[in-house]
């Protein structure tokens, strides 16, 4: 190895460092070179990786590498992670383009024109395939891609607030009190929006049968401060799908001036290829926005999501920034700035490779996949609440039978699934606000693009093997085994340096969103629903 000291002169790059750095011991550089022939034989393997002070010193690029590529063995394998819709696969030449498209900040259009063109023709393309009225056949409709679901929301929603207001004002009447209809199963990003923007949330809520909206009482909730009803293409919970059509036609029939957008985040790039002959999208005149996320079905690292509108008369001008950005004007329609560019290529590679037969054969995969835990988890005595056959998301929820009288829990099975590596969450679902309305557990399995049957197969074993355990312990061993579950989950969230209640994991709070074993980022909320 060649140190910087064999090669300059040191008084020479003494005094070309400049002022207050003539004291530096050029020395030094080289002399540390010399710990570093081998990662574990260096003093940072015996020291803590730096959490809190940023270290004054350097660390050689191997080290720092493999080191965090150790802390981070910790972290679950992605593949196995069946609480989550994120895509964890995508093919090598997708990889790629991605890669190549790290340096580029997708907002610099000017410097990238090409980048943001393909972020127009994937805007266009969804919007086409969810029937946005486009006359003409090279017209551009009138969308925006986003970090994920959670931003497009936000912008369908200000958009609809907005336009309320407008309405509002035109009229001559306050506007001050907007509020906003959905379900209070909700992902939670609705819940942030409605506080963020300052709209009062008005929840239909579930009950012990029914986990969806119901329409009628949805819109028995409208009031004239209402900017617009949510309805969702495959709720978090059970992956089944709102009544979108029904909502539309009682707004029609009764002529209420109020929208919907249609939360499709799982659900967009599922229903148009398994159930192409369900209406839900702007097939319906009254669905005016709809989001849905890249990064889940349609088959992207994360992240990335999309916001397309039935017709720009839907985005009050307000909300669009057209700014002289180095050199030239664009419009801009986004809560930040600066993002990479490579999550939008990526989507550009998966529309164009697969195409619509391509999504087809895999969405039809993955419904058969759920299709076939469902029943075998059926066989095994478990409860089903999501929907086979292509009615629902890909997704199968389910459920111990009370009436079987077992002495455990699903966070038990959950936490017994984790052990050999799956992670399946357990959470509870929001229900009815009645007073002793009991919160229903359950659990949930994602089938997605790289789960593929064996793996079910395998999955299956794993549960059967769970439940031969649990089985076999009375209920001082069960006592024993839940008290070992809060103390292992503490643990890790310790790991992360994460200090909530673990006994939240029995006890839904609130709305009651439990989390799971799943939230355990540092900035979750008190109702992050940890399945995402
Ligand atoms: C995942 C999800 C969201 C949030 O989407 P992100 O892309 O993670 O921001 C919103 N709504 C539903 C129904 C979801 O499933």
């Amino acid at each position: 190895m060649v140190h910087v000291s064999q090669v300059v002169n040191d008084a020479d790059l003494n005094k070309s460092l400049g002022p207050g750095l003539e004291n530096l011991n050029i020395e030094d550089f080289g002399k540390k070179d010399e710990y570093h022939t081998s990662v574990y034989g260096s003093h940072y393997a015996t020291r803590e990786l730096p959490r809190f002070e940023m270290p004054e010193e350097e660390m050689p690029r191997e080290i720092a590498y493999r080191l965090i590529k150790d802390d981070l063995s910790l972290d679950g394998t992605p593949t196995l992670n069946l609480a989550s819709f994120v895509t964890t696969y995508m093919e090598d030449e997708a990889e790629k383009l991605m890669i190549d498209a790290f340096p580029k900040n997708f907002i610099d259009y000017e410097e990238y024109p090409m980048s943001a063109q393909i972020q127009n023709r994937c805007v266009n393309m969804i919007a086409r395939l969810f029937n946005a009225p486009v006359h003409e056949e090279e017209s551009n409709a009138m969308g925006v891609s986003t970090v994920g679901s959670s931003e497009a929301i936000m912008l369908g929603v200000l958009a609809m607030k907005k336009r309320w207001q407008a309405k509002r004002r035109a009229e001559g009447k306050p506007c001050d009190k907007p509020n906003i209809i959905m379900n209070a199963a909700v992902q939670v990003c609705w819940e942030k929006a409605a506080r963020y923007f300052d709209i009062e949330e008005k929840y239909v809520f579930c009950t012990a049968t029914r986990y969806v909206i119901d329409p009628e009482e949805a819109i028995s909730l409208i009031d004239e401060n209402t900017i617009g009803i949510c309805a969702i293409l495959g709720t978090t919970y059970t992956g089944e799908y709102e009544d979108v059509k029904k909502l539309n036609d009682l707004l029609v029939e009764r002529n209420i001036d109020v929208n919907i957008h249609v939360d499709a985040a799982s659900g967009g790039f599922v229903a148009p290829f398994v159930n192409p002959g369900l209406q839900w999208d702007f097939r319906l005149p009254k669905v005016t926005s709809i989001n849905v996320s890249g990064h889940k079905y349609g088959l992207v690292y994360p992240g990335v999501g999309w916001v397309v509108w039935r017709d720009p008369e839907y985005v009050p001008k307000e909300l669009i920034f057209t700014i002289n950005y180095l050199g030239a004007d664009q419009a801009s329609l986004t809560l930040n700035f600066s993002r990479g560019a490579s999550q939008i290529i990526g989507q550009y590679y998966q529309l164009i490779r697969l195409g619509k037969s391509g999504y087809r054969a895999i969405m039809s995969n993955l419904t058969r996949t759920a299709d076939f835990l469902a029943a075998v988890l059926e066989k095994l005595d478990f409860i089903i609440l999501s929907q086979g056959g292509g009615k629902g998301l890909p997704l199968v929820a389910f459920r111990l039978d009370p009436a079987k009288g077992h002495l455990y829990d699903e966070f038990a099975i959950s936490h017994q699934l984790r052990e050999r590596g799956w992670q399946v969450p357990a959470y509870t679902l929001p229900v009815a606000k009645e007073p002793g309305a009991k919160p229903i557990k359950l659990m949930r399995v994602v089938v997605r693009e790289d789960f593929s049957a064996a793996r079910g197969r395998a999955l299956i074993e794993d549960i059967k093997l769970a439940l031969g355990v649990l089985n076999a312990m009375d209920q001082k061993k069960l006592d024993e085994h839940r008290e070992h579950v809060q103390r292992s989950v503490l643990a890790r969230w310790k790991t992360t340096g994460h200090r909530r209640r673990v006994d939240e994991h029995y006890v839904g709070k609130g709305k009651g969103v439990s989390q799971g074993e799943q939230a355990e980022s540092p900035l979750v909320g008190e109702k992050t629903n940890g399945v995402c």
